[in-house]
């Protein structure tokens, strides 16, 4: 390609709009463009990365024996409301009507879809197992869109279901996903961790995330690196690394703490650790009960163990408002004594002596409060996020955090669609059985942005060579060494993705935008090549520069293809 024939509109300054550097870098290297909130076009630069992310998936699921397929993004209610997703899904499903008044929603996934498509056509076990797939564009409707394609309203999916005829065979197809989505995230050029995951929306028992890791990831990890144990901290048992050192029970006492509410707060002016301020959070179930969570002032609730705890129930914090009203004190001072809601107490709580708690008076707390002395909890369960300090579940050996980005996530389903919506297969026995399902989803967009915010520095792109839309730059600086690097450049092509920066543009712009839009290798003929006839190789990634004559670059690029790793 040559690039003062490309649509290749790069931008210097930072824009405005965007918060994370993936967002501003897709933006400043040309490649994507927002249309609406959550709604963006993709330039040629960024559909050319796209693509290549999309080759790797599709490769890889079709050497896994999984089949393409294509579905259609508007789906009829008809088959939502079989499954009763039709009431569950909430907004970010968006509906809508036809001009016949049949109500019909954009597609955030497609479960009911494939489930109608094989109840159809797949009548024996003699078919299974059957994994299709398909890469497509989704809508949600998500409620805070950001980031950029990160997390989208309109993205790209690589979706795929297997359909097995019992759990053997699903245990089988789940990880021959697993293992493909390995491989995936590999041939990808991604630092990347598989790691246990919570259901959400999407239901079924087991579930793996596969996150790519980088600092500015939304969710937090948890690995042990003695036995490889790997979890969402959404999901991970908070299995406490201290034992407390037992302490006599001092007499409660009620202390003025004026103008001070957060634990941090607190401590401070009480002159304690965080550790030993309680923290008093009132949570609304179902809009209609409100219960009191006590837990650790240096902890986190945990929402997902709350929700599982409260089983399906829908969990909110209360509103100020709320909590004065309910407590008669404001949030900052609630404590579990007294109180005449439920009192579900963390189990870090166990056995702590001598803590501070909220007296539910405003500018007041209470110091040496011990549990079943003071106040007794309804439960006492764990209901927070891992941190550090705490303990491997598997092995008991120290646990490790790290930041990732989710970019797949695999499940399975069992009969939890084929069930309802009598997807059914005639057995070996004879007798007639629903499909034992599983589903497998990629944001193939949401990787082009991880990659960035794994791969990236001051001067902006680092791209991986698998996925680099252009992995060869060749530029030249003055225009009398244009024919010998355009002579580079066609024996390049045959082999690689290369473009040409045969602009009118000074030097600086020319090295400024191959590093913006992360070209890894760039071919540079300028002084070096005027001087000695030799042209210079700068490595993207590492800012190594070599010097070697034309005719022998080809070798290079082989031995840096093979090396790189
Ligand atoms: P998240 O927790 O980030 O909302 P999810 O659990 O809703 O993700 P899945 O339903 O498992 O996501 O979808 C499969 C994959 O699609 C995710 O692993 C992610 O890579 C991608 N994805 C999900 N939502 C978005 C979005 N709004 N924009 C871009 N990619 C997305
Ligand atoms: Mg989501």
């Amino acid at each position: 390609m040559r690039w003062s024939k490309y649509f290749l509109p790069t931008l210097r300054e930072d824009p405005a709009e965007a918060e994370v550097i993936s967002h501003k870098l897709l933006l400043r290297a040309g490649m994507i463009r927002k249309l609406a909130s959550g709604v963006y076009n993709f330039l040629p630069l960024g559909l050319k990365a796209l693509k290549k992310i999309e080759n790797i998936v599709r490769q890889e699921m079709n050497n896994a024996g999984a089949l393409e397929v294509l579905m259609p993004l508007v789906q009829p209610a008809e088959l939502w409301k079989e499954t009763g997703r039709w009431d569950a899904y909430g907004k970010e499903l968006l509906r809508f009507k036809d001009r016949k008044d049949h109500d019909f929603c954009l597609g955030p996934t497609h479960e009911e879809v494939i489930t109608d498509m094989v109840r159809r056509d797949v009548k024996s076990y003699k078919d299974l197992p059957l994994i299709l797939y398909q890469i497509a564009v989704k809508f949600r409707d998500e409620i805070r869109p950001r980031f950029g394609i990160m997390r989208a309203r309109e993205f790209i999916m690589k979706d795929a279901y297997s359909f097995d005829a019992n759990e053997e065979g699903l245990e089988k197809s789940y990880q021959k996903m697993y293992d493909t989505y390995t491989k995936i995230f590999k041939n990808c050029g991604l630092r990347f961790k598989a790691v246990e995951a919570h259901t959400g929306a999407i239901g079924g028992d087991v579930s793996h995330e596969f996150m790519v890791i980088a600092d500015t990831g939304e969710d937090i990890l948890a690995f042990c690196e003695n036995c490889g144990y790997a979890s969402n901290v959404e999901l991970t048992p908070a299995i406490l690394g201290e034992t407390y050192a037992p302490e006599k029970e001092k007499p409660l006492e009620k202390v003025h703490t004026p103008g001070v509410r957060t634990a941090k707060e607190v401590a401070d002016f009480l002159g304690l650790p965080v550790a030993k301020i309680t923290k008093t959070l009132i949570y609304i179930l179902d809009e209609k009960e409100a219960v009191a969570i006590c837990i650790r002032g240096d902890h986190e609730v945990n929402e997902v163990k709350l929700e599982k705890l409260f089983s399906g129930k829908k969990i909110r914090m209360a509103t100020e408002e709320e909590v004065k009203k309910i407590v008669g004190a404001s949030p900052g001072f609630i404590g579990p004594k007294g109180l005449k809601l439920r009192i579900i107490a963390d189990k870090a709580l166990e056995n702590y002596p001598n803590f501070v708690i909220g007296a539910n008076e405003d500018e007041y707390h209470f110091i040496n409060a011990n549990m079943g002395r003071d106040f007794t909890p309804d439960i006492v369960v764990d209901i927070r996020k891992a941190c550090e300090g705490d303990l491997c579940p598997k092995c008991g050996k120290p646990l490790s955090f790290t930041r990732g980005i989710e970019v797949g996530h695999i499940f399975k389903l069992g009969t939890k669609y084929s069930l309802p919506m009598k997807a059914m297969f005639l057995d070996k026995d004879g007798k007639m059985k629903p499909f034992v399902m599983g589903c497998y989803g990629i944001g193939v967009s949401r990787i082009l942005a991880a990659t960035i915010e794994q791969n990236h520095d001051e001067n902006g792109i680092i791209f991986p060579w698998e996925i680099a839309p252009f992995q060869i730059g060749v530029i030249y600086l003055k225009e009398n060494l244009k024919e010998q690097a355009e002579k580079v450049y066609n024996a390049l092509s045959e082999n690689w993705d290369v473009i040409l920066d045969d602009r009118d543009e000074r030097p600086g712009v020319k090295f400024k935008d191959a590093d913006l839009i992360g070209i890894p290798l760039q071919v540079i003929f300028g002084k070096s090549f005027e001087k000695n006839g030799l042209v210079e190789v700068k490595v993207r990634k590492t800012g190594e520069r070599f010097h070697i004559k034309p005719e022998e670059i080809t070798d290079f690029v082989k031995k840096f293809e093979d090396e790189k790793d």
